[in-house]
């Protein structure tokens, strides 16, 4: 058994206090949604935080990586520390969904103007976090141990030439003081459907790179191609040469893997052959070790092959993030919470995502637990609903009150589950 009797002395309180506070959440969540911020610039979404958890009588440290929020509440007996966390940022997308607290913002994302939206669902998240807290507070006094709330900026990734998100804000200390015993995180998700919650013991989401090449010939009239050295050729083979990492080179047995090239860039005119070309991609794997191998496959695919064709290649490799490696006995030891509150049946194990999440590099320091909860309507097919990232990405609001009895569930039982 996950959680000790005195755990679900709470279902009942945490049941009528979700409902009472439903409308809130709805309320919250449209609030930010119709107010997106983009990634370190998230003032008013943690300004409404912050106060919040104030008058909570929560306390509370502000401008943890720029704007993150931390909130400590202390339980009425001593015990370890749980943490809970949500990300407030919003992406440059200008949306596109047909509701009357749409977002209508404009701004600059790295020098190019653009619109803004909640088109991850971290509006979701901030609000489901704002009534967990709301919530836990009220049963204060019969909590044995303290809630962290992490409220993190920029887990879309902070604008060129910043820092930010969760590895900043676990650099800025916030999983010290009182020091964190396990971490839990949640996102909404519009593949499954509202009522769902879907899970993964160990790696769970991918590592995510990013790489630029910039592939050097000489530049010469299109006519004449013997005069020069031709980057555009050159680079083509590149391309191709990077799709034989994955499936030449890597053990595909033990972990899939991704190799993508998302930007090719060059020439000007059809008739001149340019000097340079630019290539940009994206490197995703389930592996450390898998990760470090491709990152030299990729290195070493590039530059021999330019060499081969008389051109010369850099390679420039950035490393974001992490595989989000799910701790697989917290894992198991989350289930049964999840399966009460969801409904065993709406518990279901998930393949793995590619798509990648900070939320790895609080894992990388206490275990940590990552799920995600459905928010296409029951009645919409989740196959056609537009995705994450989407200017059409729709929640159904009633993902809300299921993320925040998941998660204030999880934090409960652990604590109830670990007495010290
Ligand atoms: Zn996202
Ligand atoms: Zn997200």
């Amino acid at each position: 058994m996950n959680a000790p009797d005195s755990a679900f002395a709470f279902d009942a309180d945490l049941a009528r206090a979700a409902d009472e506070i439903e409308p809130r959440l709805v309320a919250w969540r449209r609030d930010f949604h119709q107010n997106p911020e983009l990634g370190n610039r998230e003032v008013r979404t943690a300004g409404i935080v912050a106060a919040h958890l104030r008058r909570l009588g929560i306390e509370v440290r502000e401008k943890v990586a720029h704007t993150g929020v931390v909130g400590v509440l202390k339980g009425g007996k001593p015990g370890p520390v749980v943490a809970l966390r949500a990300d407030m940022d919003a992406l440059p997308v200008v949306e596109e969904v047909d509701v009357p607290f749409a977002s209508k913002v404009r701004t600059e994302w790295n020098g190019q103007a653009c619109g803004v939206m909640h088109a991850c669902g971290h509006d979701a998240h901030t609000a489901i976090l704002m009534g967990v807290a709301e919530v836990l507070a009220g049963m204060r006094d019969r909590i044995a141990g303290t809630v962290k709330l992490i409220f993190q900026p920029a887990e879309e990734t902070p604008p060129i030439g910043e820092e930010g998100g969760a590895k900043m804000m676990v650099q800025q200390g916030c999983l010290e003081n009182p020091d964190v015993d396990a971490i839990f995180g949640l996102h909404i998700t519009s593949i499954y459907p509202t009522g769902r919650v879907g899970y993964r013991a160990g790696p769970m989401m991918a590592s995510a790179d990013d790489f630029r090449v910039f592939v050097r010939g000489t530049q010469t009239h299109a006519a004449m191609p013997w005069r020069g050295v031709d980057p555009i050729v050159v680079s083509s083979q590149i391309v191709l040469g990077l799709q034989t990492i994955v499936s030449r080179q890597m053990n595909i047995t033990k972990e899939p893997s991704v190799v993508t090239v998302g930007v090719f860039h060059g020439g000007v005119r059809h008739n001149i052959i340019p000097d340079e070309v630019k290539l940009e991609g994206t490197i995703r794997t389930f592996d450390e070790q898998q990760r470090e191998e491709i990152h030299g496959h990729v290195k070493r695919v590039t530059e021999m092959i330019a060499q081969a064709g008389g051109a010369t290649a850099k390679v420039h490799i950035h490393r974001w993030y992490d595989v989000t490696v799910n701790d697989p006995a917290l894992t198991e030891w989350s289930l049964p919470s999840l399966g009460r509150i969801a409904g065993a049946d709406n518990v279901r194990m998930i393949d793995k995502v590619c798509g990648a999440e900070d939320f790895s590099f609080y894992q990388k320091e206490v275990p940590g637990f990552f799920y995600f909860v459905g928010c296409t309507p029951p009645e919409r097919d989740c196959a056609k609903s537009a995705p994450n990232h989407s200017p059409r990405f729709y929640v159904d609001e009633a993902c809300l009150k299921l993320g925040l009895k998941s998660l204030a569930a999880l934090a409960l039982d652990w604590l109830a589950a670990h007495p010290r």
